[in-house]
């Protein structure tokens, strides 16, 4: 299988990292192949979110050339596959390195490839979205968000990539847009709903993705629902979980 999907946004903070780490290795989980690539150059977090701080060679070393795409695969404890960005402060400032080469550096790779991306509309953003086939546009149930959401949809679209979904995250309650409201705002499905979860904040302290550090939490059944869609399959949360979030209510 080889699918390249990249995860954008527009506006930051709105939980793309945490989305590719997680759902990355719930695919894993599914017994697909798949590697979770770190794009964001300057402000990258997904190695620090897996608690790769020192990682010597990153994708700016291949981006740069003269290294091959497989010696930047680490292997994360919890078995996720990611290539990381290098947190070298030359690399860091080092403005030439652009991943224009992104996508002629992933034709090898043979798997589900999750690409996390920077902020923003820019020049990174735009590599991202030419690397990629498909596009998953993560937001947050909130104006700001959404209309940021819009903005990538249509720069997505222009670049005539497809299939383009849309992913909630940080559900919460009732004072926030619905999903038929966003759908109807960017003309793009929602394929799922990420609630508001306090573990995973305890996750990122631990620097494991919440799916493996609490299996069974509401955003990591959500997070195993998506990576299922994504996949194509069936995917039942246990039935003894969903009685727990029905007694929850009472
Ligand atoms: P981005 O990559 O889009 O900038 P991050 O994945 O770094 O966003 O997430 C931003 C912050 O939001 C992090 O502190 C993360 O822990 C928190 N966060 C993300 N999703 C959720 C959620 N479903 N529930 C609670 N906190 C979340
Ligand atoms: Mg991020």
């Amino acid at each position: 299988m080889r699918r390249v999907i990249g995860v954008v946004s527009g506006k930051g903070g709105v939980g793309k990292t945490t989305f590719v780490a997680n759902v990355g290795l719930a695919v894993t989980g599914f017994d697909e192949e798949s590697i979770v690539i770190d794009a964001d150059l300057f402000t990258s977090n997904l190695g620090l979110q897996l608690g790769l701080y020192k990682s010597p060679l990153g994708l700016q070393d291949a981006l740069e050339g003269g290294i091959s795409v497989y010696d930047i695969i680490h292997t994360h404890h919890s078995g996720l596959k990611i290539i990381p960005t290098s947190m070298y402060p030359s690399h860091l400032f080092k403005k030439t390195v652009t991943p224009y080469r992104l996508k002629s550096l992933l034709k090898d790779i043979y798997s589900l490839i999750l690409i996390d991306s920077p902020p923003g509309l820019g020049k990174e953003v735009f590599f991202v979205l030419k690397a990629c086939d498909e596009v998953l546009v993560v937001t947050n149930p909130d104006i700001p968000s959404v209309t940021d959401a819009m903005r990538v949809i249509s720069a997505a679209r222009e670049l005539k990539k497809d299939p383009i979904n849309i992913v909630v995250n940080r559900v919460k309650d009732d004072y926030e847009l619905k999903p038929e409201e966003i759908e109807m705002m960017c003309d793009a499905p929602v394929i799922g709903e990420i609630p508001e979860d306090k573990m995973i904040k305890r996750s990122l302290f631990e620097k494991t993705p919440l799916i493996h550090y609490s299996p069974h939490s509401p955003a990591a059944v959500a997070f195993k629902k998506i990576a299922a869609n994504i996949l194509g399959i069936d995917y039942k949360p246990p039935s003894l979980l969903r009685l727990r979030r029905i007694f929850r209510k009472f």
